[in-house]
């Protein structure tokens, strides 16, 4: 389950490309699965859309 791996490794760093946020992979998801921006006012989801990674 590639899920768990990416959520136990989870300190990837991820930038929103709506808001400019960049926060741990942890901070965006609950579920290892679907993703969205932490930040309050936002609501950009979905890594490859509204999250990319930071390299
Ligand atoms: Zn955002």
């Amino acid at each position: 389950m590639p899920q768990l791996t990416a959520r136990a490794t989870g300190r990837d760093l991820l930038r929103c490309r709506r808001c400019g946020a960049e926060f741990p992979e942890g901070q965006a998801t609950e579920d290892g699965w679907h993703y969205s921006c932490p930040e309050e006012e936002c609501e950009a989801t979905g890594i490859g859309e509204g999250l990319k990674r930071v390299d």
